[in-house]
């Protein structure tokens, strides 16, 4: 851009880590930001754990010193518990360099209030500005998006001119509830509940593994994370199908309870001198995805247009790294002839669909082939799993990793086995 034009505006709703990596990127390329955030931060948030992907995308924006002054446990590995202790696997957080060779690494696990200060603080210090409001609709001139109707905290309306909207609201998804995306599908994992709690006296393993995350697998679809956020406290949640849950007759506190008594006995164990020291939340029906969540003057990233299952902890990596993706594209529209400017768009929607159907392989495979995923993981193709797992999802690599491959192919033969009449 040159300095004669005035910086064109982009407004992005909600400062969680999507919103501000995407204001950050955005600074650097020279537009003016305005984050619309209707929570007052420090605010608490679910998804703790991040991959080592989204680490590298931390450091690269600068924030890597910050986050070691933070003092937030060090993830190096994740380790699946199968039902009983014998199937057991330690995913390593590593990546493969381009000669094959193995680099090991590193990510944290975080206390979201927290981070999404850290990261807001610094989209702030980049020039981003922030308006303490509710977006509450579109504005649209000779039919395209033209900027957003806000709603502030004592009530009044305004209206916020911008030359592109990002939507980066979160489960909330903003645009799609605008009526500004496609329709909106419910995902094949959506009748979970999620309740989870923070602990005090969670036994660990010993350093350096002592930030690792556990996860305790006990049935399809029943299952529970263990994730140190700080240097006493542990993030605990137990995933269930909705029904079982309701079939229980507990309250919320009771089957948070019985669940981590009953789940898996290395939970129990670990979990013999633990004291809850925060209250207990729940989430539930958060798997879905939006059709054309990208498009003329607007886009979507993150859980703003597609949220699959936490097993993983892929979320906050997905949502930093389509904003990385994001950023590109928008200044690719904004910069392109008109009659270009939907190329980069439709590049972003490919590139975020095909990475998201990678997320899906991924854990349709875990949860339907959980035999066939333990041998990957724990034999057959080692790296390419721990590859996958560090969230390395969106890179060229990912449509070749030989496990990403054989996953989708067992998967292709089910449904057509499915499909299969008699
Ligand atoms: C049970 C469960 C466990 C999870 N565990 C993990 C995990 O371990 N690791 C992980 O990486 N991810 C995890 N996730 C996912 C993670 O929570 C999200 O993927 C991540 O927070 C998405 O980041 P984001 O920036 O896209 O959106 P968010 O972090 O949700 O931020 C959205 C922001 O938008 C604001 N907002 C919403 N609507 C509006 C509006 N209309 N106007 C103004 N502001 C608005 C909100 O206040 C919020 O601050 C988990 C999810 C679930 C359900």
């Amino acid at each position: 851009m040159t300095s004669a034009i005035p910086p064109r505006t982009v407004a992005i709703v909600g400062a969680g880590p999507g919103g501000t990596t995407l204001a950050v990127r955005l600074r650097r390329l020279g537009y003016r930001v305005v984050l619309v955030e209707k929570a007052a931060f420090p605010r608490e948030h679910i998804g703790e754990s991040l991959t080592g992907e989204c680490a590298i995308v931390l450091r690269d924006m600068g924030f890597g010193d910050a986050m070691d002054a933070a003092g937030f446990p060090v993830k190096r590995a994740v380790t699946v518990h199968g039902p009983n202790k014998l199937n057991r696997f330690r995913v390593p957080v590593q990546r493969l360099g381009e000669d094959g060779v193995i680099i090991p690494g590193q990510t944290w696990q975080v206390r979201r209030p927290e981070f999404d200060s850290l990261l807001l603080n610094g989209a702030l210090a980049e020039g981003a500005e922030l308006i303490r409001a509710e977006a509450r609709g579109v504005l649209r001139r000779d039919g395209r998006i033209s900027g957003l109707r806000l709603r502030d905290e004592t009530g009044k309306d305004s209206d916020l001119a911008a030359d592109f909207v990002a939507d980066a609201s979160g489960l909330q998804t903003f645009l799609s509830r605008s009526g500004v995306c496609g329709a909106r599908h419910r995902g094949g994992y959506e009748k979970q509940v999620a309740f989870y709690g923070q602990f005090e006296g969670a036994r660990r393993d010993l350093a350096p593994d002592d930030g690792a995350t556990h996860i305790f697998y006990a049935a399809r679809h029943l299952w529970a994370w263990f994730i140190p956020i700080s240097s006493t406290v542990t993030s605990i949640g137990v995933v269930t199908p909705g029904a079982l849950f309701k079939a229980s007759g507990q309250s919320v506190q009771e089957y948070l309870t019985a669940q981590l008594a009953s789940l898996h006995p290395e939970l129990s164990e670990r979990l013999r001198d633990a004291q809850p020291v925060s209250e207990t939340w729940s989430t539930s029906n958060y798997s879905y995805h939006i059709d054309d969540f990208a498009g003329d003057g607007y886009l979507c990233i993150g859980d703003a247009h597609q949220f699959t299952d936490p097993i993983f902890s892929f979320g906050v990596s997905n949502s930093v790294q389509e904003a990385s993706l994001a950023a590109d594209a928008i200044d690719g529209y904004l910069t392109a002839p008109s009659v270009d400017r939907m190329n980069p768009i439709h590049t972003y929607a490919d590139s975020v669909s095909r990475a998201q159907a990678r997320v899906k392989t991924l854990i349709d495979t875990f949860w339907e082939f959980p035999l066939a995923f333990l041998k990957l993981a724990h034999y057959d193709r080692q790296a390419d799993i721990a590859e996958l797992l560090s969230g390395r999802l969106y890179s060229q690599s990912a449509e070749t990793n030989e496990a990403g491959v054989i996953m989708r192919d067992l998967l292709a033969k089910r449904r057509r086995a499915e499909a299969t009449p008699g």
